[in-house]
């Protein structure tokens, strides 16, 4: 039986745009959203090997120390030409001084070594796993997908990490190029394509009344 989520829940992040991102789409379902930041928790130690157990460590470790339902994402771009890279590594390729630059540029070097040029070669995707995990121990899991094919030189200063280098598939602007209600909004507002949004629409399908 999936679960309903009400009343109070933290956000599992210490980012403030993730959180401004969360608390924008929990809005119309009357979630009062606070955040493991506000609420001084500490940050566990991510030591997943995939996306969805990431997301189930952060969930898991904010649920137990604010004894209230919290929710955690954990995202990343996965590169089919480099067997999956960044992956799980996503933010760590950016090193301590969180350069994307740098991680773009690396990634493009190892798409150029691997002969990895002709658009089809370069196919790409940004992945999200969401959950949301009771003091009970009860867990709600998702995870969706947005896929599109890398560019060089990256195109746009929207958006962050390695969104000006992602060309979306059907669409001829990478989410470099786009606004965040394009690229993460729902449907009327927003276009509902980030992996971020898709993940999102399938909770809120189990776990959220609007109200
Ligand atoms: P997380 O905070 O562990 O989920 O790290 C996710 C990392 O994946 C971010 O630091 C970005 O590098 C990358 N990433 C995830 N979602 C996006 C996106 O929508 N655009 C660009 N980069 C993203």
């Amino acid at each position: 039986m999936h679960r309903q989520i009400t009343g109070k829940l933290v956000i599992a992040t210490h980012n403030p745009g993730k959180l401004a991102e969360m608390r924008e789409l929990l809005a119309p379902y009357g979630i009062e959203a606070v955040s493991a930041g506000e609420l001084g928790l500490g940050e566990p130690e991510e030591t997943g090997k995939t996306f969805e157990a990431n997301a189930r460590i952060k969930a898991i470790a904010a649920a137990q120390a604010a004894r209230l339902p919290a929710f955690a994402d954990d995202s990343g771009l996965v590169v089919d030409a480099l067997d999956g890279a960044p992956g799980i590594y996503s933010a760590r390729w950016a090193g301590p001084n969180k350069d994307f630059n740098d991680a773009m540029a690396r990634i493009e070097r190892l798409l150029q070594e691997r002969g990895a040029t002709a658009p089809e070669k370069r196919g790409a995707r940004f992945v999200s796993a969401l959950c949301v995990a009771w003091p009970d121990d009860h867990l709600e899991q998702v995870e969706a997908h947005a896929d599109g094919t890398l560019v060089w030189p990256p195109r746009g200063s929207a958006g962050f990490g390695y969104d000006p280098m992602f060309l979306p598939d059907g669409f001829d602007r990478t989410f470099g190029e786009m606004t965040s209600i394009e690229k993460h909004g729902l449907p009327p507002l927003g276009l509902g394509l980030s992996h971020r949004a898709r993940a999102f629409v399938k909770l809120a399908e189990i776990c959220l009344e609007r109200r």
